[in-house]
């Protein structure tokens, strides 16, 4: 067969290597000059900062790619698992570490939050595990179809698995202290989603960052686009970039034509195909009005990619700095659709893994503070981004850390870069957001239910967000493809 792929995503790098083991002819068109979509960098006067991903979860989930496609991932990436996880600060001064080891995190739970926690911890991760073990097996890495969940363990599992309580109810009812409740809470936001809201299904997440590690990709997440692009043009794939899909023609069912423009404006027509999948939703012509229509997007950021000056101890790789209200907070990104007034603020720092990421005696430190998708109700403006910038630096510096005379530079990307750069709706990074289990279940499949030979993949259709479940995306549309 001869299949087109629109986006050069990782959920589309992912499946034209798939579809093109299994013996098709796949060509890339890619609206970029560049692969690997949100999977980016960028370098200034010898720092090095990631500009999405900054942590992989389910490494094994990369792993078994590179494995199904005849290859070593320790040949293109260098996966590391980092011994300290994350450093949690709070206003009052409480400072919690979280490690890998499982022994040292118990050691660091009861310290900071007294036996009691711990035992909740465990009764949490056991619950999440139940949970885990449901979803992986007829959920993550299958095609999505409710008739996946009619057996046994579906049967028995219905209720923890359909719950609306949300993810903030269920880890009140295992914990008594606020600051691990924040922990546990913030796990939502890796799907973009408001823990206040989102369903309890996502303490799946906990489970697996605790379960499996977080892992981090040594010289930069770059190196997993790059390495899938080696991939594809070792193997015969073509990959054109500056072609932008514009629309489709079709008879009947069936997609016949699909248009794309380059940067100059001229058109192409593409005729000879089987099968178009697309890497990306917001095409009306593909997914249909409708769907754009929906309100309930996932998270945007608001980043700052700053080279500062000297080193910072108190801060490790990980950190976040909570806010002084979490649901006021989120309250404020999805129902206000503001940017948060006391925000929470995470920081990356990998030169304190990775010295080569920073000039000798300084750091890279990539700032990002989630923002609501795009709205009438807020306007990026350079005035607007210069206050909000000023106010997570103050913020920053009530935590103990004074920056301000030590920045170099300060590169910004608020929700309308995404939205230019990657072509996400409305600037939200993971599509609809999973905010209620309507809204998960309005997530585009990966099967068109409009066009027999239109299929999707990655971050936005389904099994979900993030850089592993694009990885499953991808294998899920191939074999649905391939038969
Ligand atoms: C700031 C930030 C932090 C993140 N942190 C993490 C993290 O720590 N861990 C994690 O796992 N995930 C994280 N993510 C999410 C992760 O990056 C995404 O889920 C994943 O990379 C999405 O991949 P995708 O395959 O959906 O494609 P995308 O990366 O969305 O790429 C889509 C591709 O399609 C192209 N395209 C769009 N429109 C067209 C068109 N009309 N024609 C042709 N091409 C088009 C785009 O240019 C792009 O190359 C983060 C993302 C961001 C932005």
């Amino acid at each position: 067969m001869k299949i087109i792929i629109s986006g050069s995503g990782i959920g589309g790098l992912v499946s034209a290597l798939y579809l093109n083991k299994y013996g098709h002819d796949v060509v890339i068109y890619e609206k970029n000059d560049f692969a690997g979509g949100k999977v980016n960098e960028y370098k200034k006067d010898g720092y090095r900062f990631d500009t999405g991903p900054t942590l992989i979860t389910m490494p094994f989930v990369l792993k078994k790619f590179f494995e199904d496609i005849d290859e070593n991932i320790n040949d293109y990436a260098e996966l590391n698992e980092l011994e300290k996880t994350c450093r949690y600060f709070w206003s009052d001064g409480t400072m919690f570490d979280s490690y890998s080891d499982t022994e040292k995190l118990s050691e660091e739970i009861t310290k900071r939050f007294g036996n009691d926690e711990l035992n909740a911890f465990k009764n949490f991760l056991e619950f999440s595990r139940k949970l885990y073990k449901i979803s992986e097996k007829y959920f993550l890495t299958k095609e999505f179809k409710l008739r996946n969940f009619i057996n046994a363990d579906g049967i028995r599992y219905f209720r923890k698995f359909t719950s609306k309580k949300s993810l903030n109810t269920r880890a009140n009812k295992f914990f008594k202290d606020k600051k691990l409740i924040n922990v546990i809470n913030r796990f939502a936001t890796y799907n973009g989603s408001s823990p206040f809201l989102t369903p309890q299904l996502f303490s799946i997440i906990a489970y697996v960052e605790y379960m499996f590690k977080p892992y981090y990709v040594k010289s930069g997440i770059k190196k997993l686009a790059d390495s899938l692009v080696e991939l594809c043009n070792n193997r015969g794939i073509e990959i054109n970039y500056n072609a932008s899909l514009k629309g489709i023609e079709n008879n009947n069912d069936v997609i016949t034509t699909v248009i794309t423009e380059n940067k100059s404006g001229s058109i192409k027509e593409i005729k000879n195909f089987d099968v178009l999948l697309s890497n990306f939703t917001n095409n009306s012509s593909l997914t249909g009005k409708k769907y754009l229509e929906n309100t309930d997007w996932s998270l945007s950021g608001f980043l700052m990619l700053m080279g500062i000056e000297g080193k910072n101890k108190k801060l490790q790789h990980h950190n976040i700095l909570y806010s002084d209200d979490y649901e006021k907070e989120f309250n404020d990104l999805f129902i206000k659709k503001l940017p948060a007034e006391n925000m929470t603020i995470y920081i990356c720092i990998t030169s304190r893994t990775d010295e080569n990421d920073a000039p000798r005696g300084h750091e890279n430190w990539f700032v990002l503070v989630n923002a609501p998708s795009i709205s009438n109700n807020f306007e990026w403006s350079e005035e607007n981004k210069e206050m909000y910038k000023n106010k997570i630096i103050q913020r920053i510096k009530e935590f103990g850390t004074d920056i301000e005379k030590k920045i170099k530079f300060c590169n910004i990307f608020c929700p309308s870069d995404f939205l230019n750069l990657y072509n996400c709706e409305n600037g939200s990074i993971y599509g609809l957001s999973s905010n209620s289990l309507k809204t998960m279940f309005k997530r585009t499949r990966n099967r068109s239910n409009k066009y027999r030979n239109l299929f999707f993949a990655g971050g936005n259709t389904h099994p979900g967000g993030g850089v592993p479940l694009c990885f499953l995306s991808g294998k899920i549309v191939s074999n649905i493809i391939n038969k």
